[in-house]
C-alpha cells in the first residue's frame, strides 16, 4: 500500500461548477478551512470544470461569490482546464508504463455488458480481456486503468472520521481516467492534483467513500503518495433522508437573499456533524476555529434544522444596536417596501431586533409601510360586538390624542392611561381596549405590541388609522 504523505497541513474545496453552490459544499468548504486555521495550514480552492458540457462560468462566480461571502478565503486558487497539460504528461506516462490503456468498447456495449451483469446480480464493473490489444475497425473510446480482476486484495484505508474503510479491489474493474489524453475524468485529475498541490487531507462529503478506493489505486500506479481522507457524515434532512429540494433551500444563495448572516451560518454550519466539548451553541468564528477537530465530527448523518439556523440567526440580530440593525435591515425594507426614511427604518430596530429570525422577514411588517386593509369585523373583540368595538375606540382615540409627548413616548404611561380606560369602562377587560387598537393599527390578529406600533408609527398616522378603524364600524 502506498505511504501516507505527511507535510504542512494543506487542505481543498474543490466543487465542479456545474450548479450554484450547494449547502452541502459550503459546509464542506467550512470544515476545510477551520481545519487549515485550526493548524494554521493553508486552504486552497479548486475549481474542478474537466466537464465543459455541464460547467458553466456563471456558476463558478456564484460559488466563489458565496465562499467568499461566507468569509472562507483561500490562499491558492486552481482551474482544472489549466491544467490539462498536466494530466496528459500523466496519462502519456501511465500508457506508455502499460498501467493505462485505450477502451475500444462502445457505449452500446458496456450498456450491454451492464445489463447483463446485473441481471446475475453481480457488482457491475468493465474488465477488458484484451488490455493492449487496437482491435481493426474500431476506434479508441476512453482510456482505463489496468486493474487486476483476480486480485484478491483489500484495499484500506484509516479514514479519520470512520476509522478503518475497506473495499475488495476485485469489484472495481478497469476503472476509467480520461476520455481522451485532454479530457480527463473525476478520480484521475483529482489524484494528480491532491498530490501536486501537496493536499495533506482530503476533507469531503461521506458521497465520495466509495471513490477513495479508486483514487487509491490510481494513486498506486501513478507511484505518488497519498493524502490523509476524512469523509464528513450527510446532511439529512429532518425525516433522515439525504438533503434535498424538498425539505427546503439547498441553494446558498437563497440563504444570502433571505437575510441569513455569515456569521450566523458559519456558526450554524460548523454544528453540521461536529460539536464543541461543552456542546455551545453560539460560538464565534474564532471560538469554533479554536476548538475544531476532525476527531470530533460526529460519524452519523447530521440533520438539517431550520428551526435552528433561525434561532441561531435571531441571536447574531439581537447583538445589533438599533443603527447597525437599521444598515443591516435597510436594503431588504427598501425591496419589501421601495424607499424608505433611515430614522424611521431606525425606530422600528427594536421591533426588529425582538422579532426577525432573518432579515427578509421585514415583508412580515408590511403595516408599517402602508395601510393596513382588513374586514370591520376582524376589530370586534371576541367578547364585545360593533357598537362597543366603536366606543372602545373612540375612548382609546381620546387617550391617544390627550397630552401624551408623542416625541418622549412613555410607553409605561400610555399603557396606564389604556389599562385604566379597561378599568373603568370594560370591566378590566384589557382586550376590549388592546384588540381593536391592534387591529386598527396593524390590520393583523397576530402582530407586536399595539403600542410598540403607535411608537414606531407617530402621533399622526397612529390617530389616522384609528379614525379609519371607527369609520368602518359605522
Ligand atoms: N468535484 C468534486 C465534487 O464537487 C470534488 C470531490 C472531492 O472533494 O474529491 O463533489
Amino acid at each position: 500500500m502506498t505511504k501516507v504523505r505527511k507535510l504542512e497541513i494543506r487542505v481543498r474545496i474543490a466543487p465542479s461548477p456545474t450548479g450554484n453552490l450547494h449547502i452541502g459544499t459550503a459546509r464542506t468548504a467550512l470544515f476545510n478551512w477551520l481545519f487549515a486555521k485550526h493548524h494554521t495550514g493553508q486552504f486552497i480552492l479548486r475549481i474542478e470544470d474537466t466537464d465543459l458540457e455541464r460547467s458553466d462560468s456563471g456558476f463558478e462566480k456564484n460559488i466563489l461569490k458565496g465562499l467568499e461571502w461566507l468569509g472562507l478565503k483561500w490562499d491558492e486558487f486552481y482551474k482544472q482546464s489549466e491544467r490539462l497539460d498536466r494530466y496528459e504528461k500523466h496519462l502519456k506516462k501511465l500508457l506508455e508504463e502499460k498501467k493505462a490503456f485505450w477502451c475500444y468498447h462502445t457505449k452500446e456495449e458496456l450498456e450491454a455488458e451492464k445489463k447483463e451483469q446485473t441481471q446475475k446480480k453481480e457488482a457491475p464493473r468493465h474488465i477488458c480481456a484484451d488490455k493492449y490489444q487496437e482491435p481493426i475497425g474500431k476506434e479508441r473510446q476512453i482510456i482505463r486503468l489496468a486493474v487486476d480482476e483476480n486480485s484478491t486484495c483489500v484495499i484500506h484505508f484509516e479514514d479519520i472520521i470512520r476509522g478503518h474503510v475497506e473495499f475488495e479491489q476485485r469489484v472495481i474493474g478497469d476503472l476509467s481516467l480520461a476520455k481522451d489524453l485532454r479530457t480527463p475524468l473525476y478520480n484521475f485529475a483529482v489524484v494528480v492534483d491532491d498530490y501536486e498541490m501537496k493536499i495533506s487531507h482530503v476533507i469531503r462529503g461521506e458521497d465520495h467513500i466509495a471513490n477513495t478506493p479508486k483514487q487509491i489505486l490510481i494513486a498506486e500506479a501513478l507511484g505518488v503518495s497519498l493524502p490523509q481522507f476524512a469523509h464528513l457524515p450527510l446532511i439529512l434532512g429532518e425525516d433522515r433522508s439525504k438533503l434535498s429540494k424538498r425539505h427546503g433551500a439547498v441553494n446558498f444563495d437563497e440563504y444570502i437573499g433571505a437575510g441569513y448572516l455569515p456569521e450566523a451560518l458559519v456558526n450554524f454550519l460548523a454544528l453540521l456533524g461536529w460539536s464543541p466539548d461543552n456542546n455551545a451553541e453560539i460560538l464565534t468564528k474564532n471560538e469554533i476555529i479554536e476548538q475544531f477537530s476532525l476527531e470530533k465530527v460526529h460519524k452519523s448523518g447530521a440533520i438539517f434544522d431550520v428551526k435552528k439556523l433561525n434561532w441561531i440567526n435571531s441571536q447574531y440580530i439581537k447583538q445589533f444596536n438599533d443603527e447597525g440593525l437599521a444598515d443591516l435591515t435597510m436594503p431588504f425594507v427598501e425591496k419589501n417596501f421601495g424607499k424608505q426614511d433611515k430614522a424611521f427604518v431606525l425606530k422600528l430596530a427594536s421591533v426588529f431586533r425582538e422579532r426577525l429570525e432573518y432579515l427578509d422577514q421585514v415583508k412580515e411588517f408590511k403595516y408599517f409601510f402602508s395601510e393596513p386593509e382588513y374586514e370591520a369585523d376582524m376589530l370586534v373583540w371576541k367578547k364585545s360586538d360593533r357598537e362597543k368595538t366603536r366606543k372602545a375606540l373612540e375612548s382609546v382615540l381620546e387617550v391617544l390624542s390627550g397630552n401624551l409627548e408623542w416625541e418622549i413616548f412613555d410607553e409605561k404611561y400610555i399603557r396606564s392611561e389604556l389599562d385604566k380606560l379597561a378599568e373603568e369602562k370594560f370591566g378590566g377587560d384589557r382586550g376590549a381596549v388592546y384588540w381593536p387598537l391592534r387591529v386598527s393599527l396593524s390590520g393583523e390578529k397576530f402582530s407586536p405590541d399595539p403600542v410598540q406600533i403607535a411608537r414606531v408609527m407617530g402621533k399622526e398616522k397612529s390617530l389616522n388609522r384609528i379614525k379609519n378603524a371607527i369609520k368602518k364600524l359605522h
